[in-house]
Parts: structure tokens; sequence; C-alpha cells
């Protein structure tokens, strides 16, 4: 699927091997292709930007194809430096993005939805559904963008803003291949993480296609029970089905998994709660994440104190799980994991 705008293409979600057989077929060197390609990832709003292209080109690319760089609706900066963009489409659809600085770099957080239908009931991107999956120029373009407004250079990309990464497969991936490529962006495989809710079959596929590339996996309780109530997901994909194909994608790739669990208050945070997740994580690549309930208003969770968080962490420590706490950045901005939405 790509994204047209009186009938024009997005140009943004072409890999430099398409775009050297578009220029071939208007009669162009296809090494054009490649330079196109290499523009593109410099944020160039408009093709006349593109100096080292024939002006017969530049006039036979604009008839076909725009650059679907997103208009920026609103930008939020955070006391930690965090920076949450509200980014539109040609269509009028609306997604966020966060920019966040860690010690190791700055890091983007992409949306690869419109909304989600996974309907995960502590979250805020799914409050009004799916409007509707991104393309791949899109996911690029929140990137381009950003490195746009803020001049800084992104080096690390988390598919975790709103939308479900693994109910938009084929546009994630061709985007994986975009960032990826050294004539363009060229961000490491490595240094990009996907997460899911935990969709089996593509968790699979992922393995196979993407070893590379990190994989969370929204996790959020320790049995099928706690797990349903939460996310509407567990009742189609058992846990214990989760955690053998979760196993069995760390024996594939050699890579770990970074298993995402939201604490909230009597819900999930009991020490029998940590004591049965260490027992399926114990002894293979699993890593946990715990991320302190952020608040998301029109929902009843409330989160978890810091002692009993502490404690949690220290079960899972104990039995020789590794742990961390995510650093929240940006909740004062509602830019925290959980919290973005369509705009308002
Ligand atoms: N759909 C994917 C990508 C979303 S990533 C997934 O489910 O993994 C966003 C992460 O934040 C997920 O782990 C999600 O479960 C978690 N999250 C959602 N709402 C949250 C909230 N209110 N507080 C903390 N984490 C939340």
């Amino acid at each position: 699927m790509l994204s047209s705008y009186e009938d024009k293409l997005n140009i943004l979600s072409f890999s430099h091997t398409e775009l050297s057989e578009i220029v071939a077929s208007l009669g162009e060197k296809p090494f054009r292709g490649r330079q196109i390609f290499g523009w593109l990832a410099k944020g160039v709003e408009t093709f006349e930007e593109m100096t080292n292209l024939p002006s017969r080109l530049i006039k036979s690319l604009k008839e076909h194809y725009f650059i679907g760089l997103p208009d920026v609706e609103k930008t939020q900066k955070s006391k930690d430096g965090t920076i949450k963009c509200l980014y539109e489409f040609d269509d009028a659809v609306r997604v966020e993005a966060v920019f966040m600085k860690y010690s190791y770099g700055n890091s983007l957080c992409i949306s690869s939805q419109a909304g989600c239908k996974m309907g995960c009931t502590f979250c805020a991107s799914t409050m009004n559904g799916l409007e509707r999956s991104l393309t791949s120029g899109e996911m690029l373009g929140q990137v381009l963008k950003m490195v746009k407004i803020t001049g800084e250079d992104i080096r690390h990309i988390v598919v975790m803003g709103m939308g479900e990464p693994f109910d938009n497969y084929d546009e994630l991936s061709k985007f994986l291949k975009l960032i990826h490529d050294e004539n363009g962006y060229g961000i490491g495989y490595r240094n990009i993480t996907v997460s899911t809710c935990g969709i089996i079959p593509a968790i699979n596929r992922f393995a196979e296609d993407f070893p590379q590339v990190n994989l969370a996996i929204s996790l959020h309780a320790s049995n099928d029970e706690v797990r349903r109530k939460l996310m509407p997901i567990a009742s189609i994909y058992k846990f214990d089905d989760l955690i053998d194909v979760s196993k069995s994608y760390t024996v594939k790739t050699g890579r770990r998994i970074t298993f995402e669990y939201s604490l909230i208050k009597g819900v999930n945070d009991s020490v029998e709660d940590a004591e049965r997740l260490a027992k399926y994580l114990k002894g293979w690549l699993a890593h946990v994440n715990l991320i302190p309930l952020n608040k998301v208003k029109e929902r009843k969770y409330e989160a978890t104190g810091e002692n009993t968080i502490r404690t949690f962490k220290e079960i899972l420590e104990i039995r020789g799980i590794p742990v961390t706490i995510r650093r929240t950045l940006g909740n004062d901005i509602d830019a925290a994991c959980g919290q973005l939405r369509r705009g308002r």
C-alpha cells in the first residue's frame, strides 16, 4: 500500500533499487535512483533541492511522486529534554513520535499505525480503535522530520509508539530495510527495537527476516488469567505458547528478548506474580523491563508504588533474571509509554 496525494505516490516508500528501476523507466541512468534515495535521507522537502539531478528528471518525478514528510501540528518539550511531535500526513491522519536523549545517544520512538486495534485496557493509543496502518514511507518520514526539527542525529529507533507493528508487518519490514540502507540514513539493525503485544506467527517470521533487530514483547502478566484482563490478544495466543515461541526465537537468533512488564497496582504486581514470572523466564535469554504504569486519565488503573516495584525487581534478581526499570521520560507532556494518541 502506498499513500497517495492527488494520485501521486509517496517517494519515501521506495527502496534505492526500486528508485533505480523507476528512473530507468523514465529513460534515465539507474544510478540516479541511489542519488534520489540519498537526498531523501537528508530530509529534503522538494525535488528542486536534489541539485545534481537533471531538470527533466525533476520534472517527471514531480508528475508522479511527492515527498511525504509529515507536517508538524504540535511540538512539546519536556523538562527532561524529551520532545513529542504530533505529525499530520497528507490525508489528515495524525500520529505522535517521541525524541529522547539517552547517555548512549538519541533515540526516536515512532508510530506504526494511527490508533490501534489491539485493545489493551491500560493504553491510550487504542482508545478509538485503528484508523489506518502507516506506510513504510510514513514511518521513515517520522524519523527524517525529527532529525530536521531537532537538528540532532538519531541513531536509535524504537517502534513502540502508537499501533501494533506486527499488525502491519509488510510495511514495517520495508521501513526497517529503508532506514537500515547505507545509501540512505543507515541505522544499524542492532540499534532498532520493535515491540509487539505478542502475535506469535509474526514473531516466528521476524526471527527469520530480521534476526539482528531487537525484539521486545509486551507481557504484563505471568499467566493467562491476568494477561487476558489486560490484553485481548492473550485470548488468541496462550501464555505458554508465547513463552515457547519466545524461547525458540532466542535459540534461532542467539539474541535475547526484552519482556516489557508495566506494573499495575493490585493487578499484576504481587510477590506470586514475580515468582511465577521468574519461573517462566529462568535459564534462557530473557530480560525484563519493568515499566511503572503511566497514567492515562480515562483508564482506571493505578501505578504500583515504589516499594512494591523494588520488591518485584528483587524477587526477579534473586532468581537470576536480568531486570531493569525503564526510566520514565516525558510524562509531563504525556509522551511516556502508552500515553500516545491520535492528537488533541
Ligand atoms: N503494540 C506494541 C507497541 C506499543 S509499545 C506493543 O504492545 O508492544 C508501548 C509499550 O508501552 C508496550 O509495552 C505497552 O504495553 C506499554 N504501555 C501501554 N500503555 C501503558 C501505560 N499506560 N503505562 C506504561 N506502559 C504502557
